[in-house]
C-alpha cells in the first residue's frame, strides 16, 4: 500500500518536472547542450586543450578511361594530436557504398505500388562490379599491417600504440570502376556523350581517407548510407594524376607542372586571365571541339598540391573547355575558374566563372577572407557536390528539337529559363561550401544543417545581392527568386504533419523531408534571426565569430549556438530549442481587440469605434498614488488624458512556437505605423496574452506579421476586425 503510494507520488513528480520544462519556453538550454570543458568552452569556443588530428596524403591514381576503372596508392601520415594512445586507425571506403549488396541497397524500402524508380536502385545493387578493391596495407618499412574491411569503414591495426605527439606512416593500393553518376546518383562518377564517344569524369570520394578522431565522438566511423555525408581531417596532399595526354584535368589545389601539361598558349591565356576584368578562355569551345576528336594513346601526369585540405577531388575530360580569371579577396588575389563541355553552352560561358567570383566575394564578406588560391566549377553528371577549391554542378541547356512549333519553342524557353536559375543557385551553393563545411570543418555525418544551414544561409545572402553587371541582364534581381530564406517559404514545411518532420537537431541518416529539414529550416532561422530577431548588426558580428573561431577546425552544434548568445549578448535558447530542438510551429490570432477611453467631464462613450469600447477609470489609481505620496507630474497626467486610445489587444498562440509579435497599426486616416514586441512577450503564457497599445490617433485595424516574418503558419486570423480587407498583403503572399 505504502510502496503504491510512493510510486505515484513519485510518478506526480516526474510528471510535474516534465509538465515545468516543457511547459517553459524559456528555460536555458543547459539540460541538452553537453558541458562546457576545456576543449569547448562556455563561450562557444575552442578551449585551451583544444586538439585535432592531421593527416598528410600523398597520391599516385591513373585512370583507364577505355573501362571506367581508377587505380591508386596512397601513402597516409598519420598525426595523433590528442591526449590519447592510439591502437588502430580507422579509414573511410565510400565507394563501397556502391558495391554489390551494400548496406544501402539492403536497407532501402521502397514498394513497387508507388515507387518504380527505386527499382534502378536495386538493379544498380545486385549487378554492382563497384567498390573498393584494397591491397598491400603496409607501414613505412613495407611491413603488411593488419587491417579489417567493415562496409564503408576500415580499421588499420596499429604495430604499437601511437602516443600523444606522435605520427604513423603508411600506405595502401585500391583500385574500383567509376559509377555512372546518372544511372546510379551519387556524388561523383562519369557522363558518357554518344555523340562524340567521350567519357567526363567527376572523381571524388575516390581514395581511402581518415576518419575523424574527436573530443565529441572518439572515432566518427558511422557507416556511409548515402545521406550524410562526410567527417575529415585537414592535411596537405600532393597528388599525381595520370590520365590520357589530350584529357584535361581540373583539382583541388595547384597545378605543380603546367609547362608539362598545358600548351604555351595555355599558359600565356593564364597569366593574361591574372589581370583580367572578365574571364578569359584558356581552352576556347574550338580548342575542346578539336580535342574531342583526337582520342590520344598517350599519358600525362598533371601534379597537384593542396595544402590544409580536408578533402581532394578532381575532374578530367578531352572535352572540357576552360575559362578564368583572378579576382580580389581581401589582401590577395583568388583564380576564380570553370571547366566545362560544349553542351553547358552558352550558359556556362556566359556565367559559370562570374558566379564563382561573386560568391566568393560575398561569402567572405560575412566570413573570413578565401583561404585558398582557386575556387573552381566544374559541369558535368553531378547536379551539385562540393569540394575544397573545386565544386561539381548542373544545370545544362536544354537544346530546341529541330523544325519545333511555336508551342515547343515557348516551352524550351521556360525549361531553359529555369535552368538558369537553378544554375546559378547551385553554383554559388557549392562553392559556398568552400567555407562551410571545407573550412569551418563540421561533421556532415551527424549533422546535415552545419553545414546546409549555414551555407543555405549565406547562398540567400548571395542571391539577393547579386550585383548590377551585364551578366546579370537577364536575372531578376531585387528580389533574385531564392528557394530558401524568406520566412513565408518555409511555412508549407513547418505545417506538414508533426509525424513527416524531425527536428533540426536529429542525424542526417534519419532525416525526414531532407531538403526543408536540413537546408530551408535553418537557413530561415538563421535569416529570421538576421531580419528580425536580432538584427543585423548583431547577427554579423556573432556569424563572423563563429565562422573565425572554427575556421580550420572541427565546430559541433552547441559550439555555433554558445557563439551566438555569447558575441550578441541575446538569450537565444527558446529559439535554438523552438526551432531546433522541435518541430513547433507559430500560430498567432489576434483574438480580438478592445477599445478603452479616459472620460473627460461630461463626455461619453464614442460610438464610432470599430471596436468594442469600455471606460478607463484611472481616478482610483491616481488616487491611491497620491495616498502613498507618489505625485503625477502635470506631463504625466497628460498621459492620461482623454484623447488618447487605449487598445487591448487579445493575442492567442494556436502553435507550441514563439516568436516576436509583430503588430501592424492602421489608422483611420489612413496612415499605418509597425510596432514589434520580443518573443519574451510570451514568457509567462506562450498560449495567450494580452498587450496594451496606446495611440494618439483612432485605429481602423490591427495585424499581426504584416511582412510575412515569422514563419507564421495561418494568417487568416491576423487581422482584426476580421473583416477589414488588406490588399497589400494579399499581394505580397501571392507574390512569394
Ligand atoms: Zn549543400
Amino acid at each position: 500500500m505504502k510502496k503504491i503510494t510512493y510510486l505515484i507520488l513519485a510518478c506526480f513528480i516526474v510528471l510535474d518536472l516534465q509538465a515545468q520544462i516543457q511547459g517553459s519556453k524559456f528555460e536555458q538550454l543547459e539540460q541538452l547542450l553537453p558541458t562546457p570543458n576545456n576543449f569547448r568552452t562556455a563561450d562557444g569556443s575552442p578551449g585551451h586543450e583544444y586538439w585535432q588530428q592531421r593527416a598528410d596524403y600523398k597520391i599516385n591514381v591513373s585512370l583507364d578511361d577505355s573501362k571506367q576503372w581508377i587505380k591508386g596508392s596512397e601513402t597516409i601520415t598519420y598525426y595523433n594530436n590528442s591526449p590519447n594512445e592510439l591502437r588502430y586507425l580507422w579509414l573511410q571506403l565510400d565507394q563501397n557504398m556502391f558495391a554489390k549488396e551494400s548496406n544501402t541497397y539492403r536497407t532501402n524500402t521502397f514498394d513497387l505500388e508507388s515507387d518504380t524508380r527505386s527499382l534502378m536502385g536495386w538493379v544498380a545493387g545486385v549487378n554492382s562490379i563497384h567498390g573498393f578493391k584494397i591491397s598491400n596495407v603496409v607501414d613505412a618499412k613495407g611491413k603488411p599491417l593488419n587491417y579489417v574491411e567493415n562496409f564503408t569503414m576500415m580499421r588499420v591495426d596499429l604495430p604499437e600504440p601511437l602516443k600523444k605527439g606522435q605520427k604513423f606512416t603508411f600506405s595502401l593500393d585500391w583500385n574500383f570502376y567509376v559509377i555512372d553518376a546518372e544511372k546510379m546518383g551519387g556524388r561523383s562518377g562519369y557522363e558518357f556523350f554518344p555523340e562524340d564517344g567521350n567519357y567526363l569524369y567527376e572523381i571524388a570520394q575516390w581514395f581511402p581517407r581518415m576518419c575523424v578522431y574527436s573530443d565529441v565522438y572518439g572515432w566518427q566511423h558511422k557507416q556511409f548510407l548515402g545521406r550524410g555525408e562526410f567527417a575529415l581531417v585537414f592535411g596537405n596532399y600532393e597528388v599525381n594524376i595520370d590520365v590520357p595526354a589530350d584529357h584535361v584535368v581540373a583539382a583541388t589545389g595547384e597545378l605543380q607542372n603546367p609547362q608539362e601539361v598545358l600548351t604555351p598558349t595555355q599558359i600565356q591565356r593564364l597569366e593574361q586571365a591574372k589581370n583580367a576584368k572578365a574571364p578569359v578562355l584558356i581552352i576556347t569551345p574550338e580548342e575542346a571541339l578539336k580535342n574531342e576528336k583526337s582520342k590520344a594513346t598517350n599519358r600525362k601526369m598533371w601534379r597537384y598540391k593542396a595544402e590544409n585540405v580536408r578533402d581532394f577531388a578532381w575532374a578530367s575530360s578531352r572535352k572540357f573547355i576552360w575559362d578564368a580569371f583572378q579576382v580580389p579577396n581581401g589582401s590577395k588575389k583568388v583564380w576564380a575558374m570553370s571547366y566545362y563541355p560544349k553542351e553547358g553552352n552558352p550558359l556556362w560561358g556566359e556565367k559559370s566563372t562570374w558566379v564563382v567570383a561573386h560568391t566568393l566575394n560575398v561569402y567572405s564578406k560575412y566570413t573570413f577572407e578565401y583561404p585558398y588560391p582557386v575556387a573552381i566549377s566544374v559541369h558535368g553528371p553531378v547536379f551539385g557536390m562540393e569540394y575544397p577549391m573545386i565544386c561539381f554542378n548542373g544545370g545544362r541547356p536544354i537544346p530546341l528539337p529541330a523544325k519545333a512549333n511555336s508551342e515547343e519553342v515557348e516551352k524550351n524557353k521556360q525549361a531553359n529559363e529555369r535552368t538558369k536559375y537553378a544554375m546559378v543557385s547551385v553554383i554559388i551553393h557549392e562553392v559556398g561550401h568552400n567555407y562551410f563545411p571545407m573550412i569551418v570543418n563540421s561533421d556532415e555525418r551527424q549533422w546535415s544543417w552545419m553545414d546546409e544551414g549555414l551555407n543555405s544561409f549565406l547562398q540567400y545572402r548571395a542571391e539577393q545581392e547579386l550585383p548590377d553587371a551585364p551578366w546579370t541582364k537577364d536575372l531578376q534581381r531585387n528580389p533574385y527568386p531564392s528557394r530558401r530564406g524568406p520566412a513565408a517559404n518555409i511555412v508549407s514545411y513547418m505545417k506538414s504533419a508533426p509525424d513527416t518532420q524531425v527536428p533540426i537537431m536529429t542525424n542526417s541518416e534519419q532525416l525526414k523531408q531532407f531538403g526543408n529539414n536540413a537546408y530551408g529550416k535553418p537557413a530561415t532561422a538563421l535569416n529570421i534571426l538576421r531580419e528580425t530577431i536580432m538584427g543585423k548588426e548583431l547577427f554579423d558580428f556573432a556569424f563572423k565569430q563563429y565562422a573565425n573561431k572554427w575556421k580550420f577546425k572541427h565546430p559541433e552544434p552547441a559550439d555555433f549556438f554558445r557563439t551566438m548568445e555569447d558575441a550578441s549578448g541575446v538569450d537565444l535558447d527558446w529559439f535554438w530549442r523552438g526551432w531546433f530542438y522541435t518541430v513547433d510551429y507559430y500560430e498567432p490570432s489576434l483574438e480580438a481587440v478592445t477599445l478603452f477611453k479616459i472620460l473627460g467631464k461630461g463626455q461619453s462613450l464614442p460610438s464610432s469605434s470599430v471596436f468594442p469600447t469600455k471606460e478607463l477609470k484611472i481616478e482610483t489609481a491616481i488616487k491611491r498614488m497620491e495616498e502613498i505620496g507618489l505625485k503625477m507630474t502635470e506631463a504625466e497626467k497628460r498621459m492620461l488624458a482623454p484623447d488618447r486610445f487605449f487598445y487591448v489587444l487579445k493575442i492567442k498562440n494556436n502553435g507550441e512556437l514563439v516568436m516576436p509579435v509583430i503588430v501592424e497599426i492602421n489608422y483611420k486616416d489612413g496612415t499605418k505605423q509597425i510596432e514589434r514586441f520580443p518573443a519574451e512577450i510570451w514568457r509567462m503564457n506562450h498560449k495567450e496574452i494580452a498587450k496594451l497599445i496606446v495611440t494618439e490617433k483612432e485605429v481602423s485595424s490591427f495585424r499581426l506579421d504584416p511582412n510575412l516574418e515569422t514563419a507564421d503558419i495561418e494568417t487568416n486570423n491576423n487581422t482584426f476586425p476580421r473583416s477589414a480587407s488588406s490588399s497589400n498583403f494579399e499581394q505580397m503572399k501571392s507574390g512569394q
